[in-house]
């Protein structure tokens, strides 16, 4: 039954994101904001909002809704979030992906000359999600290898509405509501790998994404630190457990980005 619920929201994820792949919004904007370490973040607005859930169900016209609950309904807003966003963008920046980062903020990342199928996760840290996406949603987005940032994105917002919801009692998802953002980050540290290897002179010249990278790996290890005791999920702990024990991948994560869920 578990595994059918999962299931049902995944398909929320394919049919959302291929819907608005060709959704066109126009929308005036904005101005740059550079500060420290972040990414270069785009504000969209300067609002402040109550909680993780308030803002990201309030950066597009219409909420996914909160029938499957309200961690994946930020999930699927924030995919929303990212294709209006995008098909503004892309008139300025070619073909790229555009990633929600709470508090009015947005980073808007150029595609990497790249395919999924370039992507190489080795069989021990392919999670339960691997095969939808690396497999089945590949006719829809291979020639898009942003496509794994995005659903990293997305996994990251719904772990941090599940945790603060938690930590204010609201109710929310029992089980497993933080292991889609640890997964994705192995698949998003695979991504880089490829770019790295496939692709060096984005590699070399996408300060950018470096900055995304590390912005992201630090939300998701939070996320996951507090949540992972909170949401079980024995996957997640079979997981988390192989990936301390990959030195390639790990090695990759501690030179280029830090280190990131208590993995050394
Ligand atoms: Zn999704």
């Amino acid at each position: 039954m578990i595994k059918l619920i999962i299931i049902i929201i995944l398909s929320f994820c394919i049919i959302l994101s291929v819907k608005n792949k060709s959704q066109v919004v126009e929308q005036p904007i904005v101005k740059k904001e550079i500060k420290n370490e972040d990414p270069d973040f785009i504000l969209i607005n300067n609002k402040n909002y109550a909680s993780v859930y308030e803002d990201v169900t309030s950066q597009s016209e219409k909420s996914f809704g909160n029938a499957h609950g309200r961690s994946t309904n930020v999930h699927e807003t924030a995919h929303m979030i990212s294709a209006k966003y995008r098909n503004i963008y892309k008139k300025e920046y070619g073909k790229c992906n555009v990633f929600y980062c709470l508090k009015g903020r947005i980073v808007v990342l150029k595609e990497p000359n790249l395919l999924i199928t370039d992507v190489i996760v080795p069989e021990n840290l392919r999670g339960y999600r691997y095969d939808l996406y690396f497999r089945k949603q590949l006719k829809y987005w291979n020639d898009s290898p942003t496509y794994i940032f995005d659903e990293w994105n997305a996994y990251i917002l719904g772990a941090e509405c599940a945790v603060e919801d938690h930590q204010k009692n609201i109710y929310t998802e029992k089980t497993d509501a933080v292991s889609g953002c640890f997964e994705f980050s192995i698949y998003s540290v695979a991504v880089c790998m490829a770019i790295k290897e496939k692709h060096p002179e984005y590699w070399e010249k996408e300060e950018n994404l470096k900055k995304f990278m590390k912005f992201n790996l630090k939300r998701a290890a939070k996320a996951f630190k507090i949540g992972k005791d909170v949401f079980k999920s024995p996957k997640q702990t079979e997981l988390y457990n192989k990936f301390k024990k990959d030195n390639k991948m790990k090695d990759f994560m501690l030179k280029e980005f830090g280190e990131f869920f208590n993995i050394k």
